[in-house]
């Protein structure tokens, strides 16, 4: 089972969760040099407004209509996006991330796929404020046209196209220009000979399809009745969080050790979130006393700290997870286990390095390039920094876990 999530009117949905105040007014967003309109919330639709209609057409009526305008805004859409598409794929089993407001989900073993849908519909809507459709079915291609239904013809936002008779129904109310996958090409060799409905590409022949169209055109036909032949295209949205940390065989007491081994957990985060491209807006560090143990003092802290800029600079990393476990240390306390967490993660490119001027982002990122480089060619840990010391000195030779969730 495959269920696509939607995004509904997603630009101007964005515009209008960070004012809601807008809420039931006419929205508009425009284009890059405002030449065009690209996204119409639901009054701005009513209104009449078409997608890809130039402003200087339409300005009185805008005026007149007071339809807010807004000038798209890429890094707030990313922005809401990746926050969407995290929680999506954190309850689903697969996800691919098709376009900047659409996902299909891997539904295969959801027991209670449509109330599951709606329960991630509300949470979607209670986190980011954006409304989302979403469309269940067999195929791609149906669950495509589900998630359609489900934003026009349902209340609940949620459809799913399942048995016989409403897939029979839908496929005679689409035509074949509707469908996911069919281009203007296709629509057109498939209305010269006659088919017109999206029922009636599902019952054309697949050996006079195959001919004509390709293996596209059977494809097409039989996810239309039902057959998966477009497999999920698995992508994994940037981790949530990573999280490095670890239970030590011996209690650690010494604030210098622990700080040792926190600092090489701080690398080994700030190693990953350069591997991917990203950088964390947050550290949280955490240490824990032994819990199984009553003859000692029990001990559980953890900080949050927020990065003025999102950062995967192991320097940084290093020297904030320090100013925090100052904070968290109790000297009268042994510790069982600690970690390192940086969360918030957004990609490289999102961070605008010039605005900020703690210290010189671009000087320290060459640096980080060339650590890395090093330590590749080298081998890992050639280079570190002189805090995490030179040999493992809190137990077992095993690495530290670490993973993202
Ligand atoms: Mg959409």
């Amino acid at each position: 089972m495959i269920a696509l999530a939607d995004c509904n009117n997603f630009f101007a949905s964005c515009e209008r969760s960070i004012r809601p105040e807008l809420e039931g007014k006419p929205i508009v967003v425009l284009s890059n040099n405002d030449g065009c309109i690209i996204a119409r919330s639901n009054e701005a639709k009513a209104l009449g407004y078409k997608m890809g209609e130039p402003v200087f057409k339409v300005k009185d009526k805008l005026l007149r209509d007071r339809v807010h305008m807004f000038s798209g805004n890429m890094a707030l859409y990313r922005d809401i996006s990746e926050k969407i598409m995290c929680i999506l794929s954190s309850e689903c089993n697969a996800i691919e991330v098709y376009s900047i407001d659409e996902a299909f989900m891997d539904f295969t073993s959801v027991a209670a796929a449509e109330e599951k849908a709606e329960l991630l519909r509300m949470q979607v809507l209670k986190e980011t404020k954006i409304p989302i459709s979403i469309g269940i079915a067999k195929t791609k291609v149906l669950a495509k046209l589900a998630s359609h239904i489900a934003k026009k013809h349902s209340r609940r936002g949620v459809f799913k196209l399942y048995n016989k008779g409403l897939i029979e129904r839908a496929l005679s109310y689409y035509s074949v220009e509707e469908l996911w996958g069919v281009g203007r090409k296709q629509t057109q060799f498939l209305n010269d000979k006659g088919i017109f409905q999206a029922s009636q590409l599902a019952q054309a022949d697949e050996s006079w399809l195959r001919r004509h169209m390709s293996i596209l055109g059977v494809r097409m036909a039989r996810e239309l009745n039902g057959i998966p032949c477009f497999e999920l295209q698995e992508t994994r949205p940037y981790k949530k969080s990573i999280m490095t940390s670890r239970s030590f065989k011996h209690e650690l007491g010494s604030f210098k050790l622990l700080h040792e081994v926190l600092s090489n957990f701080a690398c080994l985060c700030a190693l990953k979130l350069r591997k991917q491209n990203t950088r964390a807006k947050k550290l949280i560090v955490f240490i824990q006393t032994n819990r199984f143990r009553s003859d000692v003092k029990s001990h559980y802290g953890s900080l949050e700290v927020q990065f003025p800029i999102a950062t995967n600079d192991s320097i940084e990393i290093v020297k904030t997870t320090y100013i925090a476990l100052d904070k968290l240390y109790d000297k009268s306390c042994s510790y069982k286990r600690a970690g390192v967490i940086v969360s918030d993660i957004i990609p490289d490119q999102q961070v605008q390095l010039n605005l900020f001027g703690k210290y010189d982002v671009e000087k320290r990122t060459k640096l980080m390039k060339v650590y890395d480089d090093v330590n590749r060619k080298m081998g890992e840990g050639t280079i570190r920094l002189s805090i995490q010391g030179v040999e493992n000195k809190w137990g077992e030779k095993q690495a530290p876990i670490s993973f993202g969730h």
